[in-house]
């Protein structure tokens, strides 16, 4: 893969997928049984929510984003990669909020990106959505990868697909986290996430397969997030 900081072209490789800019993720062999989470030992600190794309945070560290539709299990997801059950809020009626939200670890940035496809927002709202994230994305130069989430029950939406391309254009090194996999049974998890990965022309080393419920996936993602925050560091 290349190392996918944020300043490529991110269109090579032709096709839609954000493969091209893929991340390099935690090793590929799987031990059994399942690693060590490593961020559960890490402390971990709100260092607060920003409408500025730009801001600046004091130090200056590598940041890894979470981004994904609105629902699909993004606050829940931050909260078991680090074990704090009440760290970010998890709702069952999807807000609008328009901010990031900056959690400080040792030696970098988790940033939780506002959730898209939010149903009753207004056309100047979702204008001012994507000028965030669109500007988040482009001149972020701490930015290490992107974690994009999508619920493993659904085929992607028209705002996935358009967040698919932004992603594409941004050059950045993504991981596509599948959620919720505890909602299948246990035979259908393999053949869903083929089906989307063929769907959204994901190679396999650039998805993981999560349940914030049962903790499937959630120590990978852990390895693979604090993995790429070493990679790539050109600026
Ligand atoms: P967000 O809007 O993307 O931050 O999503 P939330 O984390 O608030 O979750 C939305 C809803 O999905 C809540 O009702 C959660 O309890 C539920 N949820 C989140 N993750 C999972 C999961 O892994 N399994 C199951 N069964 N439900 C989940």
């Amino acid at each position: 893969m290349s190392e996918g900081n944020g300043h490529s072209d991110g269109r090579s490789g032709g096709g839609a997928g954000v493969g091209s800019n893929g991340w390099n993720p935690a090793p590929a062999v799987r031990s059994d049984p399942a690693p060590a989470n490593p961020l559960l030992s890490q402390p971990i600190e709100f260092v607060g929510s920003f409408p500025d794309p730009n801001v600046r945070v004091e130090p200056p560290l590598p940041e890894i984003a979470f981004i994904g539709r609105s629902n699909v299990g993004k606050s829940s997801l931050l909260n078991a990669l680090v074990g704090r059950p009440g760290l970010a809020r998890v709702s069952s009626s999807p807000g609008k909020t328009t901010l990031l939200n900056f959690y400080r670890l040792p030696g970098f940035y988790l940033v939780d990106l506002p959730g898209y496809g939010f149903a009753r927002a207004s056309k100047a709202e979702r204008a001012g959505y994507r000028e965030l994230v669109t500007g988040y994305l482009r001149t972020r130069h701490t930015l290490r990868g992107i974690v994009w989430l999508l619920d493993i029950r659904h085929d992607p939406s028209k705002e996935d697909r358009d967040m698919q391309q932004l992603l594409i254009e941004s050059g950045r090194a993504v991981l596509a986290v599948f959620t919720k996999a505890d909602k299948l049974t246990r035979s259908a998890v393999h053949p869903r996430t083929q089906h989307l990965a063929h769907a959204l022309q994901l190679e396999p080393e650039q998805i993981e397969v999560t349940s914030s419920r049962s903790g499937a996936g959630i120590a990978e993602l852990a390895t693979s997030v604090l993995a790429a925050t070493t990679q790539g560091s050109s600026s």
